[in-house]
């Protein structure tokens, strides 16, 4: 199969290294183009990004130049890993000149017309695409995926929707790798927690009712669970730790719950995508797991882990999950995106 050109927007950044990563061997897509800020363009990637991954930059894309975030010579398909203060005007201007834009940032996910996709959970969502083009206008599509705490969440949600989900209260404990680079001062982190982490609740809260939600022909439904989030940064290096309550109407026993994060599965796993884990969410019977150092980069980082699964005195049940925030919650999360909607046509022009 000739493989299909892929771009990538704010190439040179901490997410733009991780999709450079992700994106090495990839059966189905081939990194061709790079594209950052006007101070990168015109230099070889390598000389345009501090590069700051484990391991050497890999050799192919060292060589290829750095381009301007315009629409032109790029492929049709394009990864976004731009800054937030640029990215809703070159994703737009992207997806205009008929490009399909596969984005990891904010800016547009809450848009109705907007996919905000796992692909285990909502690949029904996609169906906002046609709606999308023809309101706007645009012969492309932006897609976009969820913020890296909202995926650990409601990974581990989703194979509770069948029981009903009323409310849930999470609290996470986020690694520093979230915050890019270089993050968090080491004097503030080191054998410390920091409580606040500007705009994460609301991401968290929203993110979850629309990813959560059901398509209803023109829309998509919010989950009407209320959702609360408390936010903190801790010394971690990766992985999201994710501490969760929740109330569920059909009350389940235990078992069955524990039953349905097990046996959970989806589309991506049924079409055997690429990036897609065997098991989405993966229980573990120990009582002291799942542990980022330990857990958060089996399955390549593309697995929740879930654990600790007990009865709560507040609401019905609580438990951990667990993710690689730059994995699943970036990179990864948009690559398996992409598989999806190669799987669905959805990328042939
Ligand atoms: P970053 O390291 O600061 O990288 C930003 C990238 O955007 C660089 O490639 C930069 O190019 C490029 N850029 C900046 N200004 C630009 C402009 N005017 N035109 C075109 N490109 C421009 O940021 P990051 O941490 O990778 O985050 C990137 C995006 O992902 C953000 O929207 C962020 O909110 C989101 N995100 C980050 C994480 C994370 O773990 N860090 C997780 C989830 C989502 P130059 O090198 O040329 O400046």
């Amino acid at each position: 199969m000739r493989k299909i050109e892929v771009g990538i927007l704010g190439a040179t950044g901490m997410v733009g290294q991780h999709f450079v990563r992700f994106l090495q061997d990839h059966p189905w897509f081939e990194l061709t183009w790079v594209g950052a800020s006007d101070r990168s363009a015109g230099k070889k990637y390598r000389d345009a990004t501090s590069w700051r991954l484990d391991g050497a930059m890999p050799s192919p894309v060292a060589d290829l130049m750095v381009e301007e975030c315009k629409p032109g010579n790029a492929p049709r398909l394009v990864f976004s890993a731009t800054d937030a203060s640029v990215a809703t005007e070159i994703e737009q201007a992207f997806a205009q000149a008929g490009h399909v834009v596969v984005s990891n940032s904010r800016n547009h996910r809450m848009e109705t017309d907007v996919p905000l996709l796992v692909p285990e959970l909502n690949p029904g969502h996609l169906q906002l695409i046609p709606l999308q083009r023809q309101r706007r206008g645009w012969s492309g599509q932006i897609v976009t995926n969820p913020n890296c705490s909202t995926v650990v969440l409601t990974m581990a949600l989703g194979p509770l929707k069948p029981f009903g989900i009323t409310r849930v209260i999470a609290t996470t404990m986020q690694a520093l790798s979230g915050a890019g680079y270089p993050g968090v001062a080491s004097m503030d982190i080191t054998a410390n927690v920091i409580p606040f982490i500007g705009g994460e609740e609301e991401k968290m809260q929203q993110e979850t009712q629309k990813i959560l939600g059901d398509f209803r022909g023109d829309r998509v439904e919010p989950l009407a669970a209320r959702v609360s989030a408390h936010c903190n940064r801790v010394p971690v290096v990766d992985g999201h730790t994710v501490t969760v309550s929740v109330e569920l109407s059909a009350k389940p026993s235990e078992q069955e719950l524990i039953a349905a994060l097990r046996g959970f599965t989806g589309v991506p796993q049924e079409r055997q995508l690429p990036s897609a884990p065997a098991h989405p969410v993966i229980y573990m019977e120990e009582s002291n797991r799942p542990q980022p150092r330990r857990d958060a980069g089996r399955e390549r980082g593309m697995a929740a882990f879930v654990g600790r699964v007990r009865e709560c005195p507040a609401l019905d049940y609580k438990f951990v999950a667990l993710g690689h925030n730059t994995i699943r919650g970036a990179a990864g999360a948009a690559v398996l995106n992409a598989e999806l909607m190669h799987s669905e046509g959805l990328l042939d022009s």
